[in-house]
């Protein structure tokens, strides 16, 4: 028996500012380090970081190049900041370089890493901050070999590695990888990507959330191509979790509680099949869990009309353009932000307060 709230469904229209995702907007510039939500005195720092963790972190100290344990890492998982655990990478975005430090082509998702101007040693040059802490990081140039072209070069130190397949389980020889796995990501639609981003972002387990598009014909669309409603495509988020803080099943059900799945091809007066309500699965486990959820919802009748969802296999995702990543904390004065996106977030945070990341 599933547990389910009743409240009012947390829609995301606004009729007087236009159908979701329809305003432009200016790419969001990244802020300097003195926004972040950890903070600790120097002394404090002292106390829970090794004096060479501290140097690197806390004094913008670099490691000697070549000498880091995590230069050559090739192993599937996740770098964390050292000091706050706060995710930075993954191993997909790491690759081989001749610098001397570990160098990936993107960060796990935008906002996580914080940029400043460099002036010091008499170069010009960006500056990497962990935006929770605050911590150092290392610094971005502009000559990454992959279609990014962006070369972050971080301090060994300045993180730590996850494994993907760590812990006591995997030692096992009856394991199953794809249940028993730590990091588990999908695909979801529910509506205006916007939204339903922001949301995920504080569910406790939540690693990261990449708005995007999925389940549609052409390569690489663009968000006007998606908009036209002729790509096939939908608005989706990608989310990546540790099920050892939260399960597919809270992800699905977090799912149900934020967009309406009742509504074909449309959300309140967003109307279009790229705002269809889908689930793309990766795996077996992941189209069980949301099966079994939907035939509870409409065996409960939680809704009024039947439920609409699709359930169909994962292909591809593309992640769509940077100013829409972290939409609402980049654009918070906005009036659909105000209006529309933070009573939402704020009733999604009454119902699943127990379930909110501690440190947001
Ligand atoms: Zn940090």
């Amino acid at each position: 028996m599933i547990q389910f709230f009743q409240f009012p469904f947390l829609l995301c229209f606004v009729v007087t500012l236009g159908a979701c995702g329809q305003q432009q907007s200016n790419k969001p510039t990244l802020s300097s380090s003195d926004s972040h939500t950890m903070k600790k005195s120097d002394e404090e720092w002292k106390q829970v970081l090794t004096p060479d963790q501290y140097y690197i972190l806390r004094e913008k100290g670099t490691e000697k190049p070549f000498s880091g344990k995590l230069l050559m890492n090739k192993e599937k998982g996740i770098y964390k900041c050292s000091a706050c655990g706060n995710p930075l990478f993954t191993s997909d975005g790491k690759f081989d370089s001749d610098c001397g430090w570990p160098s990936f082509d993107r960060e796990i998702q935008s906002g996580n890493i914080k940029t400043a101007t460099d002036r010091s040693h008499g170069m010009i040059r960006t500056e990497i901050m962990c935006a929770k802490c605050g911590g150092h990081l290392g610094h971005i140039f502009n000559d990454g070999p992959t279609e990014t072209g962006q070369r972050y070069c971080v301090n060994s130190i300045s993180l730590e590695f996850v494994p993907e397949n760590t812990g006591n389980s995997v030692k096992s020889k009856t394991i199953d990888y794809n249940k028993t796995a730590p990091i588990d990501t999908i695909t979801l639609g529910g509506g205006c990507f916007w939204c339903v981003e922001a949301i995920y972002r504080e569910l406790d387990g939540v690693l990261s959330v990449e708005s995007g598009y999925a389940g549609g014909d052409i390569k690489n669309p663009t968000y006007e191509q998606v908009s036209s409603g002729t790509t096939k495509h939908a608005e989706v988020v990608q989310i990546t979790f540790d099920e050892r803080h939260t399960s597919i099943a809270e992800i699905i059900k977090v799912f149900f509680k934020v967009h309406d799945p009742t509504t074909l091809n449309q959300q309140g007066p967003d109307i279009g099949s790229q705002y269809r309500s889908v689930i793309f699965f990766r795996n077996e486990n992941q189209k069980k869990v949301a099966q079994e959820i939907i035939d509870e919802l409409q065996k409960e009748k939680v809704y009024k009309k039947h439920i609409v969802t699709v359930v169909e296999p994962f292909t591809i995702f593309y992640k769509a353009e940077n100013y829409h990543q972290n939409y609402y904390q980049n654009n918070k004065e906005q009036p659909y932000c105000r209006m529309i996106i933070q009573p939402k977030l704020k009733e999604f945070e009454q119902v699943f307060s127990n379930q909110i990341k501690k440190d947001k």
